[in-house]
């Protein structure tokens, strides 16, 4: 399809790998064809499926893709190869997706909600050709307790899911200890920062960094795992988005005067 109605002018293939380019990152032209194919079967998938708000190919490109391949000089300094990735709320597939094209070394597990989104990943990797690559069909709480999943992967990524202390809630038990999880987040943090840093220490864990990304639109905050998870974490499904543990933590600090 030509020609969206977005002000912004198309960004197309060559704009991405401009972009990628800028920050040292070099596509090649397998990834390039693969990541224009992804695009093209969520946009086909999501008529029927609804997996994402974004409807025209040019806003997936700079919204969804670009947004991917922005987050890999972070993630290639923090996931060494051969790695293994977990992924949550992983809906369309982002991250992940671009992700495993970009790095096809890491072994990506996601863990999805939603049937029918699970059926257009599995479709989508298959497709793709991704083969360290496998969905799971559950709720990143009960996985986080389940002995198969809960601290045996090196990172962790999750886009537009939660916020940060719900995130960092549902994460860390998944990571082993000295694993990071890499979060893309909007510019504006302030308050939500905060509360993740309080969810962080309560779950042994630390925010290490909150930059800008590349293209200066996002930040990727990046929480280490200082230690096991305590047994009590994630709780049980819902709570951690309804009840944030930061959140709770700081009315409770600013009502008894205590300092941060
Ligand atoms: N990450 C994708 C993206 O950036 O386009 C999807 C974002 S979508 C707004 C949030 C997704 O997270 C939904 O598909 C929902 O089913 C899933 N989700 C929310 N909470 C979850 C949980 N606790 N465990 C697993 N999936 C969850």
């Amino acid at each position: 399809m030509q020609g969206s109605d977005s002000s912004e002018p198309a960004i197309g293939w060559q704009g991405i790998d401009a972009a990628a380019r800028e920050i040292d990152v070099s596509l090649s032209e397998d990834q390039i064809r693969r990541l224009e194919r992804y695009r093209d079967l969520l946009l086909d998938w999501n008529q029927r499926f609804n997996l994402t708000a974004v409807t025209e190919p040019d806003e997936v490109d700079r919204r969804l893709v670009l947004d991917a391949v922005r987050m890999l000089p972070a993630f290639n300094a923090h996931v060494a190869k051969g790695a293994s990735v977990v992924d949550i709320g992983s809906g369309g597939g982002l991250p992940a997706v671009p992700l495993a094209i970009l790095r096809p070394d890491v072994s990506f597990t996601l863990i999805e909600a939603t049937g029918k989104k699970t059926t257009f990943l599995r479709a989508a990797a298959s497709e793709l050709g991704l083969e360290r690559f496998s969905v799971i069909h559950g709720r990143a709480e009960e996985c986080g307790h389940d002995l198969r999943y809960r601290g045996t992967f090196d990172a962790a990524t999750a886009r537009a899911v939660a916020s940060l202390p719900a995130l960092v809630e549902l994460l860390m038990p998944l990571v082993k200890v000295g694993g990071v999880a890499l979060l893309p987040k909007g510019l504006e943090l302030t308050g939500e920062l905060a509360a993740g840093e309080i969810a962080a220490e309560m779950l042994k864990a630390a925010i290490i960094s909150s930059d800008v990304m590349p293209g200066g639109e996002a930040r990727l905050v990046v929480v280490r795992k200082i230690g096991p998870s305590p047994k009590s974490y994630p709780r049980r499904a819902g709570i951690p988005a309804r009840e944030p543990l930061g959140g709770s933590a700081l009315q409770q600090r600013s009502s008894s005067g205590a300092s941060a």
